[in-house]
């Protein structure tokens, strides 16, 4: 079973993926509300895969990114971008995230996207 960490600032998008996630047989091992936080706990934890916000207050994905990248390139990080994020999902590929979900999304589709990449 694959391990998946969720970073985003809106309890409820957490909340939602979460239930998706665990539905599609997988094991969400953390979730963090901000770059800051999902750092201070990814120092204890080794997920497959992180879902990574975008736009969330003290640190932003991109920040967070970097600095996950740069302690682990090989980790695989899936973007949650919004609507007009182009430019910042772009940074993002640019980085070293795998691939990117935009908001809003149907639960199959986020689904879809994790598990081309954790079964390829
Ligand atoms: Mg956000």
């Amino acid at each position: 079973m694959s391990s998946i960490f969720i970073v985003d600032d809106s309890r409820t998008m957490r909340k939602i993926l979460a239930g998706s996630l665990t539905e599609a047989g997988y094991e969400v091992i953390g979730n963090a509300c901000n770059g800051e936080d999902a750092l201070a706990q990814l120092e204890n934890l080794n997920p497959d895969l992180i879902t990574l916000d975008i736009t969330m207050p003290e640190m932003d994905g991109l920040e967070a990114l970097k600095r996950i990248i740069e302690k682990n390139p090989d980790q695989k990080v899936v973007m949650l971008s919004a609507a007009g994020q182009k430019d910042k999902v772009m940074q993002a590929l640019k980085i070293g995230a795998i691939d990117f979900i935009q908001k809003p999304y149907e639960p199959e589709t986020a689904i879809e996207t994790i598990n081309k990449i954790l079964n390829s």
